[in-house]
């Protein structure tokens, strides 16, 4: 991901990205995913003992990948698993409807971004 739009998610929910957040590596087409995701968590999360924050977001073989620790409770985890099943079928790098390409990189890519 791209430091404006890594940048924008630290500013936006600072709680979500401790000192030990380690890497996003996802394109900038799941930006607005995973932007939305937070959004809809902040509420969930507000009186937790144990902050929920995420350790380290990233692609592998296609799948949007989530390492978080604290509290999660079966909502946020629905929150999370509905935000990787948008991931699956959206293109990593421009957001456009993708599906999953086996060849080369398995990740989730439109046609444009395929070659
Ligand atoms: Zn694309």
């Amino acid at each position: 991901m791209n430091d404006e739009n890594s940048h924008k998610l630290y500013m936006r929910f600072p709680d979500f990205f401790p000192k030990r957040f380690f890497e996003f590596a996802i394109g900038d087409g799941w930006f607005q995913i995973f932007y939305d995701l937070c959004e809809s968590l902040e509420p969930l999360v507000k009186d937790f003992v144990h902050p929920f924050a995420f350790l380290q977001v990233k692609e592998k073989f296609g799948d949007l990948r989530m390492y978080t620790v604290g509290d999660a409770s079966p909502e946020i985890k629905n929150l999370l698993s509905s935000a990787q099943e948008k991931a699956s079928r959206t293109c990593d790098q421009c957001a456009e409807p993708g599906v999953w390409r086996e060849d080369n990189w398995c990740r989730v890519r439109c046609d444009k971004h395929t070659k």
